[in-house]
C-alpha cells in the first residue's frame, strides 16, 4: 500500500464514508515509470482522462508534464480548465456529432476521427487546413474483458479495414493533413506483443499515408488488480517500438513519434474507496458484510466482474474469515464474493483498493444515494477535492411542477 493504513483511517475519520481517496505520489511514480521505460524512443503520453477527471487530479497530472486524451468535448473543456494547453490535448472522438469536432477545432486541440462519415464532413469543412488523426480498427482481440476490448473485428471503434480504399480516396482527394494513425485495442493488456501486433498494423498503413508522423497505440497498459497479476512489461513494449521505428526510418527516411494513452496505468492504484460496514448478516452459506456504498459508487465488480483487493482498516490483524462484501443498493451489488478478510465487525472501515480508475468516474446517484466525497493526498496532506453530494444536489436540476 503506498498510502498507509493510518492515513486512510484518518481520511475516513475526517471526511466520513463512503469516500474516495487518491494518492498523488502513486500517480507520479507511475508516470515516471512510463517516461523511464520509453526514454530511448520518441514518445508522448496522453493521460486518458475518462478514468478520473477531478480537477485536482488533472492539475497534478498536467504538472508532471503529461498530455491528456479526452473522449468528449466536455473532457476537453475540463482539461483546459485544469491548465492543459491545446497542444497537450487530444480529442479521440467516437460516434460524435460533427459539431463537437468543429468545437474541438475551434479550441485548437489534436483530433482523432473514427468514422468515414465524420472524416468526410471534416474534409469538406477544413480540407487540408487542420491536421487530423485517423482511428482504425485493426481486428485485434485484446484486453481483460470483452466489454473492454475495443479493436476486434466486431468492435464499433475505428474505421473498419474494408473501408481502406474509400479512406485513401478521401485523404487523396482533399489532400488531408493526416498526421496520426491511431488504434486502441482494449484495456488491461498484459501482453507486450499486442502492442507489437498493433504497431505492425500501423506501420503498414503509415507507408501508404505519407503525411503521417505519429503512431498512436492507445492505452490499455495492464496494472495488477490481483496480487498474483503482473504489470505489463513496458520496457519490452518500448524495445519493440524502438526496433520497428528504426527499421521504418531506414526504409522510408522518415522518423516517427509514438503516442500512448494510459488511463488505468496512471491512476488505478492511486485510489481507494473507503466504506463503513453497516450490517453483518450471517447465513447458512456465508456471512454478508453490508457497507455504506455499492455499485452506484464502484460499478466495476458488477459490470466487468472486476476483482478489487479489500482490506479491513479497523481490524488488520483479526482472524481471517470468509465474507461476501456487498453494497446497500436494491440490486445485487457485491464487491467481493467469497473473500477471506480479517474479522469484520459492524462499524469497521473497509478499503477497496485499485479504485482510482473508472471508480468515481462511473458513479451515479442510483437509488437516490449521493456520490461520495473525494480526497487527494499530496505530500502527506489530505485535501478535500470534491464535497459529498447532498439531497439538494439530487434535486437541483429538477424542475419542480
Ligand atoms: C479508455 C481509453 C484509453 C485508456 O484505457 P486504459 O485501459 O484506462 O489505459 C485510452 N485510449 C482510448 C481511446 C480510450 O478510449
Amino acid at each position: 500500500m503506498s498510502v498507509s493504513r493510518e492515513q486512510l483511517v484518518r481520511a475516513a475519520a475526517t471526511f466520513g464514508t463512503p469516500l474516495y481517496v487518491y494518492d498523488a505520489g502513486s500517480i507520479t511514480a507511475q508516470y515516471q515509470k512510463l517516461t523511464k521505460a520509453f526514454s530511448s524512443i520518441n514518445a508522448r503520453f496522453f493521460y486518458a482522462a475518462k478514468a478520473l477527471t477531478n480537477q485536482a487530479v488533472l492539475k497534478h497530472i498536467g504538472s508532471m508534464g503529461c498530455s491528456i486524451d479526452c473522449s468528449s468535448i466536455n473532457e476537453v473543456k475540463l482539461a483546459i480548465r485544469a491548465g492543459f494547453t491545446p497542444d497537450k490535448i487530444l480529442y479521440t472522438s467516437n460516434s460524435v456529432a460533427f459539431a463537437e469536432i468543429q468545437e474541438a477545432v475551434s479550441l485548437g486541440v489534436f483530433i482523432t476521427i473514427d468514422s468515414l462519415s465524420n472524416l468526410d464532413k471534416f474534409a469538406r469543412t477544413y480540407g487540408n487546413q487542420y491536421p487530423v488523426g485517423i482511428r482504425l480498427r485493426p481486428n485485434i482481440m485484446a484486453g481483460g474483458h470483452v466489454k473492454i476490448s475495443t479493436g476486434h473485428a466486431t468492435s464499433k471503434f475505428g474505421i473498419p479495414m474494408e473501408q481502406l480504399d474509400q479512406l485513401e480516396k478521401l485523404v487523396v482527394s482533399y489532400q488531408l493533413s493526416v498526421t496520426t494513425l491511431h488504434i486502441h485495442t482494449g484495456s488491461e493488456i498484459s501482453d507486450a506483443s499486442v502492442f507489437a501486433q498493433g504497431l505492425a498494423f500501423l506501420l503498414d498503413l503509415a507507408e501508404r499515408f505519407s503525411t503521417v508522423s505519429i503512431l498512436d497505440l492507445g492505452g490499455g497498459f495492464k496494472v495488477p488488480y490481483r496480487e498474483e497479476e503482473k504489470e505489463i512489461d513496458l520496457k519490452e513494449v518500448a524495445q519493440q517500438v524502438k526496433i520497428a521505428f528504426e527499421a521504418f526510418e531506414k526504409k522510408h527516411g522518415r522518423s516517427l513519434q509514438a503516442w500512448f494513452e494510459p488511463g488505468k496505468f496512471l491512476v488505478a492504484q492511486s485510489g481507494y474507496l473507503l466504506a463503513t460496514v453497516t450490517v453483518l448478516k450471517p447465513s447458512d452459506t456465508i456471512c454478508f458484510a453490508g457497507v455504506d456504498s455499492g455499485l452506484n459508487h464502484l460499478i466495476r465488480p458488477m459490470f466487468y466482474e472486476a476483482y478489487h483487493p479489500i482490506s479491513n482498516l479497523s481490524n488488520p490483524s483479526g482472524n481471517l474469515q470468509r465474507y461476501q462484501v456487498t453494497g446497500n443498493i436494491c440490486e445485487t451489488d457485491d464487491f467481493a464474493l467469497d473473500r477471506a478478510l480479517p474479522e469484520i465487525r459492524e462499524g469497521d472501515i473497509l478499503a477497496i483498493h485499485q479504485a482510482g480508475a473508472y471508480g468515481f468516474e462511473m458513479a451515479s446517484s442510483y437509488n437516490a444515494r449521493v456520490r461520495p466525497a473525494e480526497v487527494l493526498i499530496q505530500e502527506g496532506e489530505q485535501y478535500l477535492i470534491r464535497r459529498r453530494e447532498t439531497l439538494e444536489d439530487l434535486l437541483i436540476q429538477q424542475i419542480i411542477l
